[in-house]
Protein backbone atom coordinates (compact mmCIF):
# COMPACT_ATOMS: atom_id res chain seq x y z
CA UNK A 1 0.00 0.00 0.00
CA UNK A 2 1.50 3.75 -0.63
CA UNK A 3 -0.22 6.96 0.62
CA UNK A 4 -1.00 9.18 -2.65
CA UNK A 5 -0.02 12.37 -1.07
CA UNK A 6 -1.29 15.29 -3.17
CA UNK A 7 -2.08 18.14 -2.00
CA UNK A 8 -1.19 16.93 1.32
CA UNK A 9 0.73 19.09 4.06
CA UNK A 10 4.46 18.05 4.78
CA UNK A 11 3.52 17.46 8.44
CA UNK A 12 -0.02 15.45 7.28
CA UNK A 13 2.20 13.15 5.63
CA UNK A 14 4.98 13.29 8.48
CA UNK A 15 1.85 11.88 10.60
CA UNK A 16 0.70 9.10 8.23
CA UNK A 17 4.74 7.45 8.43
CA UNK A 18 4.96 7.96 12.14
CA UNK A 19 1.29 5.81 12.09
CA UNK A 20 3.37 3.26 9.98
CA UNK A 21 2.76 4.13 6.26
CA UNK A 22 5.92 2.98 4.40
CA UNK A 23 5.72 4.51 0.53
CA UNK A 24 4.34 7.80 -0.26
CA UNK A 25 3.20 8.73 -3.41
CA UNK A 26 3.62 11.86 -5.18
CA UNK A 27 2.54 13.56 -8.31
CA UNK A 28 4.39 16.73 -8.41
CA UNK A 29 7.89 17.03 -7.86
CA UNK A 30 7.70 19.96 -6.22
CA UNK A 31 5.11 18.94 -3.83
CA UNK A 32 8.00 15.78 -3.31
CA UNK A 33 10.43 18.11 -2.74
CA UNK A 34 8.83 19.78 0.21
CA UNK A 35 7.55 16.50 1.42
CA UNK A 36 10.61 15.03 1.55
CA UNK A 37 12.40 17.63 3.49
CA UNK A 38 10.30 16.89 6.54
CA UNK A 39 9.70 13.24 5.94
CA UNK A 40 12.96 12.30 4.44
CA UNK A 41 14.38 8.48 3.29
CA UNK A 42 12.88 6.64 6.19
CA UNK A 43 10.17 5.76 3.67
CA UNK A 44 10.29 4.74 0.02
CA UNK A 45 9.07 7.67 -2.83
CA UNK A 46 7.24 6.62 -5.75
CA UNK A 47 6.73 8.94 -8.75
CA UNK A 48 2.66 8.30 -9.85
CA UNK A 49 1.94 11.45 -11.43
CA UNK A 50 2.73 12.37 -15.26
CA UNK A 51 6.58 13.28 -15.69
CA UNK A 52 7.67 16.48 -17.76
CA UNK A 53 11.07 15.21 -19.82
CA UNK A 54 12.24 19.04 -17.96
CA UNK A 55 11.12 17.25 -14.47
CA UNK A 56 13.01 14.40 -14.91
CA UNK A 57 16.38 15.34 -13.60
CA UNK A 58 14.87 16.27 -10.13
CA UNK A 59 12.54 13.00 -10.31
CA UNK A 60 15.38 10.32 -10.33
CA UNK A 61 17.06 11.72 -7.42
CA UNK A 62 14.02 11.92 -5.24
CA UNK A 63 12.23 9.09 -6.04
CA UNK A 64 12.82 5.02 -5.21
CA UNK A 65 10.39 4.29 -8.39
CA UNK A 66 8.95 6.09 -10.97
CA UNK A 67 5.41 4.23 -11.79
CA UNK A 68 4.42 5.86 -14.94
CA UNK A 69 6.69 5.71 -17.44
CA UNK A 70 4.22 6.27 -20.95
CA UNK A 71 6.88 6.81 -23.42
CA UNK A 72 10.14 5.33 -24.95
CA UNK A 73 11.15 9.44 -24.62
CA UNK A 74 10.73 9.66 -20.92
CA UNK A 75 12.31 6.36 -20.66
CA UNK A 76 15.21 7.48 -22.58
CA UNK A 77 15.64 10.49 -20.48
CA UNK A 78 15.29 8.41 -17.43
CA UNK A 79 18.00 6.26 -18.16
CA UNK A 80 20.27 8.92 -19.34
CA UNK A 81 19.52 11.12 -15.98
CA UNK A 82 20.31 7.97 -14.12
CA UNK A 83 23.21 7.38 -15.44
CA UNK A 84 25.09 10.86 -14.58
CA UNK A 85 24.11 10.09 -10.89
CA UNK A 86 24.81 6.26 -10.52
CA UNK A 87 21.67 4.77 -10.17
CA UNK A 88 19.25 1.91 -11.23
CA UNK A 89 15.57 3.23 -11.32
CA UNK A 90 12.68 0.66 -10.80
CA UNK A 91 10.19 2.08 -13.41
CA UNK A 92 6.60 0.88 -14.52
CA UNK A 93 5.11 1.57 -17.23
CA UNK A 94 1.66 3.09 -17.15
CA UNK A 95 -1.01 1.39 -19.49
CA UNK A 96 -4.37 3.33 -20.90
CA UNK A 97 -6.62 -0.17 -20.53
CA UNK A 98 -9.58 1.36 -21.24
CA UNK A 99 -8.35 3.45 -23.77
CA UNK A 100 -9.72 6.46 -22.70
CA UNK A 101 -9.03 9.70 -24.99
CA UNK A 102 -6.94 12.37 -23.63
CA UNK A 103 -5.52 9.91 -20.80
CA UNK A 104 -2.18 9.35 -20.40
CA UNK A 105 -0.46 5.54 -20.47
CA UNK A 106 -0.08 3.25 -23.66
CA UNK A 107 -2.58 1.12 -25.22
CA UNK A 108 -2.00 -2.75 -23.99
CA UNK A 109 -0.96 -3.56 -27.71
CA UNK A 110 2.11 -1.06 -27.12
CA UNK A 111 3.18 -2.01 -23.61
CA UNK A 112 5.68 -5.31 -25.16
CA UNK A 113 7.53 -2.98 -27.96
CA UNK A 114 8.57 -0.17 -25.29
CA UNK A 115 9.00 -2.90 -22.80
CA UNK A 116 11.81 -4.43 -25.49
CA UNK A 117 13.29 -1.15 -26.20
CA UNK A 118 13.60 -0.53 -22.96
CA UNK A 119 14.92 -3.40 -21.35
CA UNK A 120 18.10 -2.11 -23.24
CA UNK A 121 18.19 0.93 -21.14
CA UNK A 122 21.02 -0.06 -18.50
CA UNK A 123 19.86 2.61 -15.72
CA UNK A 124 16.26 1.45 -15.44
CA UNK A 125 15.15 -1.08 -14.97
CA UNK A 126 11.16 -2.81 -15.80
CA UNK A 127 9.43 -3.76 -12.43
CA UNK A 128 5.48 -4.07 -13.45
CA UNK A 129 2.79 -2.29 -14.74
CA UNK A 130 0.86 0.36 -13.48
CA UNK A 131 -3.18 1.57 -14.47
CA UNK A 132 -5.29 4.79 -13.19
CA UNK A 133 -8.61 3.34 -15.07
CA UNK A 134 -11.63 5.38 -15.33
CA UNK A 135 -13.08 8.01 -13.10
CA UNK A 136 -16.15 5.88 -12.98
CA UNK A 137 -18.85 5.98 -10.58
CA UNK A 138 -19.21 1.77 -10.33
CA UNK A 139 -16.07 0.94 -9.19
CA UNK A 140 -17.52 -2.44 -10.98
CA UNK A 141 -16.89 -0.91 -13.98
CA UNK A 142 -13.12 -0.77 -13.03
CA UNK A 143 -12.85 -4.79 -12.88
CA UNK A 144 -12.60 -5.23 -16.36
CA UNK A 145 -10.02 -2.72 -16.83
CA UNK A 146 -7.93 -4.12 -13.98
CA UNK A 147 -8.31 -7.76 -15.57
CA UNK A 148 -7.36 -6.22 -19.14
CA UNK A 149 -4.34 -5.08 -17.26
CA UNK A 150 -3.43 -8.28 -15.29
CA UNK A 151 -3.75 -9.67 -18.51
CA UNK A 152 -1.21 -7.30 -20.16
CA UNK A 153 1.39 -8.31 -17.31
CA UNK A 154 0.84 -11.83 -17.55
CA UNK A 155 1.66 -11.40 -21.28
CA UNK A 156 4.69 -9.32 -20.58
CA UNK A 157 5.58 -11.86 -17.69
CA UNK A 158 5.56 -14.89 -19.73
CA UNK A 159 8.04 -12.95 -22.41
CA UNK A 160 11.05 -13.74 -20.15
CA UNK A 161 12.87 -10.15 -21.27
CA UNK A 162 16.43 -10.18 -20.36
CA UNK A 163 16.85 -7.25 -17.73
CA UNK A 164 12.91 -7.32 -16.61
CA UNK A 165 11.42 -8.67 -13.56
CA UNK A 166 7.72 -7.95 -13.57
CA UNK A 167 7.26 -7.65 -9.94
CA UNK A 168 4.61 -5.17 -9.49
CA UNK A 169 1.12 -3.97 -10.42
CA UNK A 170 -0.30 -1.21 -9.15
CA UNK A 171 -4.23 -0.83 -9.26
CA UNK A 172 -7.01 0.35 -7.32
CA UNK A 173 -7.42 3.75 -5.13
CA UNK A 174 -9.89 4.21 -2.85
CA UNK A 175 -12.97 3.35 -4.21
CA UNK A 176 -11.58 0.64 -6.24
CA UNK A 177 -9.16 -0.71 -4.60
CA UNK A 178 -10.55 -3.85 -2.88
CA UNK A 179 -12.06 -4.82 -6.54
CA UNK A 180 -8.14 -4.79 -7.56
CA UNK A 181 -6.27 -6.80 -5.15
CA UNK A 182 -9.24 -9.11 -6.37
CA UNK A 183 -7.76 -8.96 -9.68
CA UNK A 184 -4.44 -9.34 -8.81
CA UNK A 185 -2.82 -5.50 -7.52
CA UNK A 186 -0.53 -5.91 -5.55
CA UNK A 187 0.57 -2.35 -5.16
CA UNK A 188 -2.66 0.29 -3.69
CA UNK A 189 -2.63 3.79 -3.78
CA UNK A 190 -5.18 5.00 -1.45
CA UNK A 191 -5.10 8.92 -0.62
CA UNK A 192 -8.83 9.98 0.47
CA UNK A 193 -8.95 6.68 2.30
CA UNK A 194 -5.92 7.41 4.27
CA UNK A 195 -5.93 11.32 4.90
CA UNK A 196 -9.29 12.14 4.37
CA UNK A 197 -11.04 14.10 1.60
CA UNK A 198 -9.29 16.32 -0.80
CA UNK A 199 -9.93 19.88 -0.71
CA UNK A 200 -9.50 19.99 -4.31
CA UNK A 201 -9.96 17.41 -7.03
CA UNK A 202 -7.23 16.39 -9.78
CA UNK A 203 -7.95 17.83 -13.11
C1 LIG B 1 -4.88 10.82 -6.30
C2 LIG B 1 -4.34 9.55 -6.78
C3 LIG B 1 -4.57 8.34 -6.09
C4 LIG B 1 -5.41 8.24 -4.84
O1 LIG B 1 -6.72 8.63 -5.04
P1 LIG B 1 -7.83 8.40 -3.88
O2 LIG B 1 -9.09 8.26 -4.63
O3 LIG B 1 -7.78 9.63 -3.02
O4 LIG B 1 -7.46 7.19 -3.13
C5 LIG B 1 -3.99 7.20 -6.60
N1 LIG B 1 -3.24 7.20 -7.71
C6 LIG B 1 -2.99 8.33 -8.39
C7 LIG B 1 -2.14 8.25 -9.60
C8 LIG B 1 -3.53 9.53 -7.95
O5 LIG B 1 -3.29 10.65 -8.66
Amino acid sequence: MLAAAKTRQPQEILAAVTAGVEIIGENYVQEAERAYEVVGNRVKWHFIGHLQKNKVKKAVRLFDMIETVDSLEIAREIDKRCAQIGKIMPVLIEVNSAREKQKSGVFPEEVAPLVREMAALPNLRVEGLMTMGPDSANPEDLRLVFAETRKTFDRISQLNLPGVEMRYLSMGMTDSYKIALEEGSNIVRLGSKIFGERDYEED
